[in-house]
């Protein structure tokens, strides 16, 4: 009965309109936070009993939430529905900041996520990494403040070709400059390459692909004076298309990586590759309880959804070849 279930629900999800699933409907009542509550409710590990990709997370025992964050400030942009909006005003991050604290979150750095993982120990406690993406340079007046009242690690990924420039690829915010970034380390701050232009990198050549994931690394090395080990894939990441996966993992580990990181939603585990780390969308519209869900594991049923879709736009988009 629960198996004819699941595959009902997807269907009905991916088949309602947009307009419904994800423009339509406000902050409290999106479909996506309203199943994350009811999961949560029930506790996620039910939620195995219907979702194969669930179980194999449950089963797989470890587990760490990365947040990806964007930009900590009021900039929302207009018109786009709440899950894709990528602001988080400074009073919710403060607010998140302090559940992880007063809920005896374990804050790791990135690299020391990623070793756990790879280790065949198991992981204890609730573990968190806290990354932002683009390097805008509120997170310097706005996030670094918060990240250091509670002694927290975080992981800032930079478009090695934007550092200190305004650019509408990013609605021309402005981006930390080099000095700024150069004084991060000190604080507990780790860098990471977003490629050199914030591109969508499944639209290069090879090579084009190649040079935005290597030389982005080689010129935040030059410039910072630090090893640079983690990789922030821009956009939508394009798993469903395999050519794709195939030439990025090469580049990442031809290139001298350790991890990336992705926008592929669930908590991280141990069942993937290091370079397809998946991290949980945080933004303005995470109030206390869809944070909460987030961190127990109650989004990840998200990932089928984003696969499933992601699958048959490429199906799509590729002719059926
Ligand atoms: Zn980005």
């Amino acid at each position: 009965m629960l198996l004819t279930i699941w595959p009902l629900l997807i269907s009905w999800l991916i088949s309602l309109p947009r307009s419904v699933f994800m423009s339509g409907l406000k902050e409290k009542s999106r479909l996506d936070r309203l199943i994350s509550l009811g999961i949560d409710k029930l506790g996620p590990t039910r939620l195995s009993m219907v979702s194969p990709y669930q179980g194999n997370m449950e089963k797989s025992g470890k587990h760490i939430s990365v947040l990806m964050y964007h930009s900590i400030s009021e900039d929302s942009c207009p018109g786009r529905h709440p899950y894709y909006q990528t602001h988080t005003p400074l009073t919710v991050f403060a607010r998140h900041m302090e559940m992880l604290f007063n809920g005896s979150h374990i804050v790791l750095r990135l690299k020391e996520a990623v070793d756990l993982l790879c280790s065949p120990n198991d992981v204890k406690g609730d573990l968190v990494v806290i990354t932002f993406d683009d390097a805008f340079d509120d997170f310097l007046t706005h996030a670094l403040p918060i990240l250091e009242k509670y002694e927290f690690p975080a992981t800032v990924f930079v478009a090695s070709g934007l550092v200190g420039k305004r650019n509408s690829v990013f609605l021309n915010k402005s981006c930390m400059s080099w000095d700024d970034l150069a004084g991060l380390e000190d604080h507990g701050i780790e860098l990471g390459s977003h490629t050199i232009s914030h591109v969508r990198l499944a639209k290069l050549s090879m090579s084009d692909m190649e040079e935005e994931i290597v030389a982005s690394r080689t010129e935040l090395q030059k410039n910072l004076g630090v090893e640079i080990d983690a990789f922030s894939c821009p956009y939508a990441f394009p798993e469903a298309d395999s050519n794709f996966v195939k030439a990025y993992l090469k580049f990442l580990d031809q290139g001298g990586y350790r991890c990336g990181v992705t926008t592929r939603i669930g908590r991280a585990s141990n069942d993937e590759s290091r370079y397809l780390i998946r991290r949980l969308p945080i933004n303005y519209a995470d109030d206390d309880r869809f944070f909460a869900a987030k961190l127990n594991g109650s989004y990840d049923w998200m990932n089928s959804i984003q696969y499933l879709k992601k699958k048959i736009q490429f199906a799509i988009a590729s002719g059926g070849k």
